[in-house]
């Protein structure tokens, strides 16, 4: 593709065959010339953790789509990361997979050094990897289990933001990404670790997008509601389970990857540079107390 100066957006949208074209030139921006304002990710160098499978992979694939070279992040599964990477290939995008368990701080040092030969330093970072841990009440549970959650929801994005911003301070750029949760606001009985780690991946953001700030550094972080993923799929499997989760959303449906797919790669652009230190919610309602959706 050559996008000359003046060319006709038509020009663009045969590039890609997909419905939302997520790439042009800057000169696209210049809404004096009224073009269209896409996204463009077009030399940027992505990380997405835990992006074999769900929302990472998602997010991954926009990423792509925005012209991102990406790193696909596996913990478990390398066959399903090649998968991602090979769709995101085919698509004409550029992709790796890499692996490492983001608890350990010696995996996230030698994932990050893999990925600075492969690629060199990343520009976004996307802190997505995560587990809900196992429903337990406190007192008739596992200290461990709940260590578990911690290390692998709170720690996990630390250290991978740790490395991340030893890359980014000496560029003066970057965009970090934090995956939390309506559970960083809503509290959810029985998963008081997956609660707390994502309030505290909340305050997280703030604290770290503060502290970045003078360095050209966004942090932000996306809260997703329910969205069908392997992660849930024994709620939206049963269809009691599906109707009762459905009564907690105020729009009719669960949310799809594709909703956080797109939120990731306005925020990860130009588009969102003047966000910092703050959740965008994309949860179809599900924190606006749905209950009092009907009055009461
Ligand atoms: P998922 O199970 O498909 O994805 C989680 C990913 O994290 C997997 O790829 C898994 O391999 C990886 N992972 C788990 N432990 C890891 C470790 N120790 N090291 C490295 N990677 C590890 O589920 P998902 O729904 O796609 O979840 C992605 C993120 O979104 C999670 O942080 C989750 O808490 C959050 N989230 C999901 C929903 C939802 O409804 N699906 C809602 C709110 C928040």
């Amino acid at each position: 593709m050559t996008l000359l100066s003046g060319q006709p957006f038509v020009a663009i949208l045969s590039y890609h065959e997909y419905c939302l074209i997520l790439r042009c030139d800057a000169y696209a921006m210049d809404l004096d010339k009224k073009s269209k304002v896409i996204i463009d990710l077009t030399g940027k160098i992505v990380l997405v953790t835990g992006s074999s499978s769900g929302l990472g992979a998602a997010i991954a694939k926009y990423m792509a789509r925005a012209g991102a070279k990406v790193a696909v992040h596996y913990h478990s599964g390398k066959d399903r990361a090649d998968e991602i990477v090979n769709e995101i290939k085919k698509d004409g995008g550029f992709a790796m997979s890499f692996y490492g368990d983001v608890s350990k701080k010696d995996d996230v040092m030698k994932l990050f050094s893999e990925i600075d030969s492969s690629f060199g330093p990343i520009d976004i970072l996307v802190n997505n990897a995560g587990i809900d841990g196992k429903r337990e009440l406190v007192g008739d549970d596992v200290p461990e289990d709940w260590e578990k959650v911690i290390q692998v929801n709170l720690m996990g994005p630390y250290y991978c933001a740790r490395e991340a911003v030893k890359r980014m301070k000496p560029r003066k750029s970057g965009v970090i990404i934090n995956i939390t949760s309506v559970h960083e606001y809503v509290p959810w009985s029985g998963y008081t670790a997956y609660s707390s780690a994502k309030a505290g991946l909340s305050m997280f953001t703030k604290a770290l997008a503060q502290e970045l700030s003078d360095y050209g550094i966004r942090v932000v972080a996306i809260a997703p509601g329910a969205i069908k993923t392997p992660i849930n799929k024994d709620v939206w499997g049963n269809p009691e389970s599906l109707k009762d989760l459905l009564d907690k959303i105020a729009m009719p449906r669960l949310g799809e990857v594709d909703d956080i797919g797109q939120a990731a790669v306005f925020l990860a652009s130009d588009l969102a540079s003047y966000i910092t230190g703050t959740t965008l919610l994309v949860d179809g309602g599900m924190a606006l107390y749905p209950d009092f959706k009907h009055g009461g």
